[in-house]
């Protein structure tokens, strides 16, 4: 018989998004634990790999700007509380057409909430930047609060700082089954059960292994990071360089960041392209780099940002959980009141971990957030 605990809630999966729930329902004074097969940081899902872009003008929608602004506050402090580098404020430059998707939406969700920015043109960014080549007819849009976030070391501040508040993390063991009952939710481990009164559910791109939502489909995809040796690092670096990002003509993107002092991995310059690649299974994705993901890579470098052209000197395949609509759900499941949905980042969650986890807290305690989150709802893919 398995040994059987209770906690107050309890957290499937110490990814970003996990892993900052934990730590926010910690500081709260709440009994929670959280559960993961892996020791996270870990490199078989979707947090690691350096560095994670944060932005606030967000071309996705404007009704994410609030929780970046919360996001980034809480960064702040995290940062500034932690002697790792979890938050670095380099700025953002992306690169497209004046009225393309990167640009002009992101000008648009600036002016919508009154964000700080600055409309550039080639010469003019060249002259700020000299690494960054603008492509002819196109324009940069400047975010002055954008920045680098450090998915590893945030991961070990969350999980760290939520034991400290008195906060478990139980890890090594694979979480088997999760059933909703009428007086708790039953976690069954390969060696423990735990019931908790409530359950986040974070398992990025396995969440649909062991809890699905009616009407949510979630598509885990294989992505890539690379490094290269850059030809001309002295240009790249922190304070020479801010986050940037190349819209390619069919919309995705090329990005990439300056080198960083004291950050985990690669030294080389780290560069990756926000695509839906192929869709693929977690537990059998394949995580060899092969020629043509080099390529696909290191494409473009020569004429964006000659100074980050170079060999492939390290490279990393991570999973996106792509929602229909791209966008997240966060939400308690339709069917079972205790459980609560944290799933389909959809390759852009990261940023937004610190008040992600906040939000989660309040609706686990509460049932709803005081942050602005109901266009989350699962609900909106019911009469699709
Ligand atoms: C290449 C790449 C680039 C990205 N770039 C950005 C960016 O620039 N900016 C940004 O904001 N976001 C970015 N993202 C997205 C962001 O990183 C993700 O949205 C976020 O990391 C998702 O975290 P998660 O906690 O949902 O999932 P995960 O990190 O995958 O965590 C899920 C956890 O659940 C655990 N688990 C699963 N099944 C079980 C089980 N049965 N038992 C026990 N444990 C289990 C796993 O071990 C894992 O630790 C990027 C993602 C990728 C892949």
């Amino acid at each position: 018989m398995p040994t059987s605990h209770r906690h107050q809630i309890a957290i499937l999966g110490l990814g970003g998004i996990g892993s900052a729930a934990f730590h926010e329902l910690s500081r709260r004074g709440i009994d929670v634990i959280g559960i993961d097969r892996e020791r996270p940081p870990h490199e078989l899902g979707s947090s690691h790999g350096q560095s994670r872009i944060f932005r606030v003008a967000y071309f996705e929608h404007p009704d994410y700007v609030p929780l970046a602004i919360r996001a980034r506050e809480r960064w702040v402090e995290i940062e500034a509380n932690d002697s790792r580098r979890v938050f670095i404020p380099t700025g953002g430059a992306w690169v497209g057409k004046e009225d393309g998707r990167h640009v002009g939406d992101s000008r648009m969700a600036a002016d919508l909430h009154g964000l700080r920015y600055d409309m550039l043109d080639g010469s003019e960014t060249t002259k700020r930047w000299p690494a960054l080549r603008v492509p002819d007819g196109q324009v940069c849009f400047h975010e002055p609060d954008a920045g680098v976030v450090c998915p590893e070391h945030a991961i070990r501040h969350f999980l760290e700082n939520g034991e400290e508040h008195g906060g478990r993390v139980l890890c090594g063991q694979t979480i088997k089954s999760v059933r909703p009952e009428d007086d708790g939710v039953r976690i069954l481990l390969e060696r423990d059960e735990i019931i908790a009164e409530k359950v986040i559910c974070a398992l990025g791109p396995w969440t649909d292994d062991l809890v699905r939502t009616p009407d949510v489909e979630l598509q885990p995809t294989r992505q890539l990071l690379g490094w290269t040796r850059p030809s001309n690092p002295m240009s790249l670096r922190e304070g020479r360089l801010p986050v940037w990002l190349f819209a390619d003509d069919d919309e995705t993107i090329q990005y990439g960041f300056p080198l960083c002092d004291r950050l985990p991995g690669s030294s080389g310059a780290k560069v990756a392209r926000h695509y839906q690649l192929e869709a693929c299974d977690p537990d059998t994705v394949d995580r060899v780099i092969g020629e043509a993901d080099e390529a696909f890579l290191t494409r473009e470098l020569e004429t964006r940002i000659p100074a980050a052209a170079g060999p492939l000197i390290d490279a990393r395949v991570c999973m996106y959980t792509m929602s229909r609509d791209e966008h997240f759900v966060i939400d308690r499941h339709p069917d079972h009141d205790r459980v609560i949905m944290a799933c389909g980042f959809s390759g852009h969650g990261f940023k937004f971990a610190p008040a992600i986890g906040e939000g989660l807290a309040d609706i686990a305690l509460e049932g709803k957030s005081r942050l602005s989150m109901n266009f989350l709802s699962s609900a909106r893919f019911k009469h699709e």
